[in-house]
């Protein structure tokens, strides 16, 4: 006995049996998602549906932290400020999530993919940090499910980090505002 996946009207064509249909539906990239803000930060619920309506709640519920769909993604970054930042962008039909944090006085960002884990794989992103005459730019690097520990990646240094220790014109150390520029590829 064959079953069609519980998402087949959203266009899944997975079908086995019960066991791993089971197995599958779970994982299944047509399934609902869960909106990040409460996936990420909150932990609280807030909304869950189809990843096509997401950028609607997403616009509508968190607009001052929704980025505006443009080619550029640029948020401020109070270096005085020791608790998380995040935004969520849309970029390359995708959307994605940004989280950031001052520790020990260094800046570490990782840039989250909000989807089916497995895609996450599929971007990458790099970060340009901004102050007043100096600029840093890091490396690509992927992007991760947005189901994982972001304290994690921080602890494991899994992310972009930007020490405070660099030299800008004015000396050594964040002080005042930055400005990050977010930049998503495909890997
Ligand atoms: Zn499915
Ligand atoms: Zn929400």
């Amino acid at each position: 006995m064959e079953y069609r996946c519980q998402y087949y009207t959203e266009g899944c064509e997975f079908v086995s049996t019960s066991q791993f249909t089971k197995s599958h539906e779970a994982h299944c990239p047509y399934r609902q998602f869960d909106c990040p803000f409460s996936v990420v930060v909150t932990k609280n619920f807030c909304w869950r549906g189809k990843l096509s309506g997401m950028w609607d709640h997403l616009s509508c519920k968190h607009t001052a932290l929704a980025l505006p769909k443009e080619t550029y993604f640029t948020f401020t970054v109070d270096f005085a400020v020791s608790g998380l930042l995040y935004r969520t962008l849309h970029a390359r039909g995708e959307i994605f999530f940004v989280v950031c944090r001052m520790i020990n006085q260094d800046l570490y960002c990782c840039v989250l993919y909000v989807g089916p884990e497995e895609k996450a794989s599929e971007y990458k992103y790099r970060i340009i940090l901004t102050r007043p005459s100096c600029s840093h730019m890091t490396l690509y690097l992927p992007t991760q499910p947005y189901f994982v520990d972001t304290e994690a990646l921080f602890r494991n240094m899994d992310c972009a980090i930007f020490l405070h220790g660099v030299r800008s014109g004015h000396g050594y150390g964040f002080t005042g505002l930055g400005s990050c520029e977010v930049q998503i590829g495909y890997r």
